[in-house]
């Protein structure tokens, strides 16, 4: 059995593994690198592999760091089977397309060939098969699957294959991005217990979130004092996940009357489309969540919340007096509405941004959070004076503990003979190794980009 890491080694982002066991290829996550100034070219680089000769893609969930490139995947001769879990398949169906236009768009301006084209999305499209969690799948006499739910977004799944050669079985999971329980959406994570070898994701390796308890009047405080002003609170979210858990969040707060009344507008069409699809997959949800639905109240609608999926629409925002909450994509301020209303809104200081995900190095919501006084925005220079506030807990990645926690669960019967520590910047991926081998006794490493193993 052979392990390479052709991407997310010593990365957040472009999550791409090659497991070579029982006569298969599979590959795990396809993902576009994102954030370094070097991404596009990055990106555009072959896979470094023979993309004809893998016979199985299985994805982990539908955030575009692990699918952004599986249409190039396809472009490059994959025509074997795509799994995921049913959300995940369902979601990856809106995601890619709203990829592909941006893909599109940047190819054009700067008279490029684009990374992949809508026949190469349709075609990987067309190989993939939503499966639910917990279905034993079996690859070949010696190669069998099962997903579990890893908590980190609706449909995320870790996947455990099991390898069975001349009398030896051996585990290894493949989690993929791993949530930050108790989520106001999802369910607990589901385990998986006793392994051989794991990956582990270290995008929080090196921090320790707030307390949950928290959070609610942490944002409750931030809302409020942004009301008092009369400004605008701009709120960067991903559209998978960030911007579902936002609404339920204010709902819950609204209808509980904690809340000043205030417009709120989703200002992505991205995560329109994408909350049309979570309305689909209300049994993957938690309980409480299940029974805000059967209220009737509806999950992700309240009186002051406005969708605006239309470019007019979403220019009214514009005419609509402050206080108001802007709920906008993309996440990280890498393209997306939100830098229309960044430009408009960073300069005055009654407004404030809030940051409640992951900001990758690079990234201009980077450079904000770390409290740049300038920015350039649509080659404008802007300057920040807003308010500016962060707050870990809403996050869906688990933080230091969180990760030693999945990992101490992987270990059970002290079963782990290897933990490689991926899908982090290189500090927190050797912060969150070094914890692990000293509080767990794991031989946890780092690998490197290319590197590979043989288990
Ligand atoms: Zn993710």
């Amino acid at each position: 059995m052979k392990l390479t890491f052709y991407g997310g080694a010593t990365h957040v982002t472009g999550a791409n593994y090659l497991l070579e066991a029982g006569g298969l290829r599979i590959l795990v996550d396809c993902g576009m690198i994102q954030g370094s100034r070097y991404s596009d070219e990055m990106n555009a680089e072959p896979l470094g592999y023979d993309a004809a000769s893998v016979d199985y893609l299985f994805v982990t969930h539908s955030h575009v760091d692990h699918i952004g490139r599986i249409p190039k995947l396809y472009r490059e001769g994959f025509r074997g089977v795509i799994y995921a879990s049913e959300p995940t398949a369902a979601i990856t169906a809106v995601a890619l397309p709203d990829t592909l236009d941006k893909i599109v768009s940047e190819a054009k301006a700067c008279d490029c060939a684009p990374l992949y084209d809508r026949n190469d999305m349709e075609g990987a499209l067309a190989l993939m098969r939503g499966v639910p969690y917990r279905q034993r799948l079996r690859l070949s006499h010696a190669v069998t699957v099962e997903g579990h739910d890893s908590g980190h977004v609706l449909g995320s799944t870790a996947w455990e294959f099991t390898i069975e050669d001349q009398g030896v079985r051996r585990r290894i999971v493949f989690p993929g991005d791993i949530g930050n329980p108790p989520s106001t959406l999802l369910q607990d994570i589901d385990y998986v217990r006793g392994v051989d070898y794991m990956l582990v994701e270290s995008a929080y390796g090196s921090r320790i979130h707030e307390a949950r308890s928290e959070r609610r009047q942490m944002l409750l405080d931030v809302i409020r004092e942004t009301y008092d002003r009369k400004g605008v609170l701009m709120i960067p979210s991903f559209a998978v996940e960030r911007t579902q858990e936002l609404m339920l969040e204010l709902d819950t707060l609204f209808e509980a009357g904690d809340l000043p009344k205030m417009p709120v507008f989703v200002d992505s069409p991205l995560a329109i489309d994408i909350t049309k699809v979570y309305g689909r997959f209300s049994s993957y949800f938690n309980a409480e969540a299940r029974e805000i639905l059967k209220d009737n109240r509806g999950i992700f609608q309240f009186p002051w919340l406005t969708f605006t999926p239309s470019v007019p629409e979403s220019k009214h925002i514009n005419d609509v007096p402050a206080p108001k909450i802007v709920v906008a994509g993309s996440g990280m301020s890498q393209g997306g509405r939100i830098l229309h209303h960044e430009s408009r809104y960073l300069p005055d200081n009654r407004n404030t941004i809030l940051f409640i995900g992951y900001q990758v190095e690079g990234s201009l919501g980077r450079r904000i959070r770390d409290g740049a006084k300038d920015v350039t925005i649509f080659g404008n220079h802007i300057p920040v004076r807003c308010h500016m506030r962060t707050i870990g807990a809403y996050s869906a990645h688990a933080d230091q503990n969180g990760l030693i926690e999945y990992i101490r669960q992987a270990n059970q019967g002290d079963s782990l003979k290897k933990c490689f520590v991926v899908q982090g910047e290189e500090d927190a991926a050797q912060t969150l190794a070094d914890r692990a081998r000293q509080e767990l006794k794991v031989d946890a490493v780092v690998p490197r980009l290319g590197e590979s193993f043989e288990l």
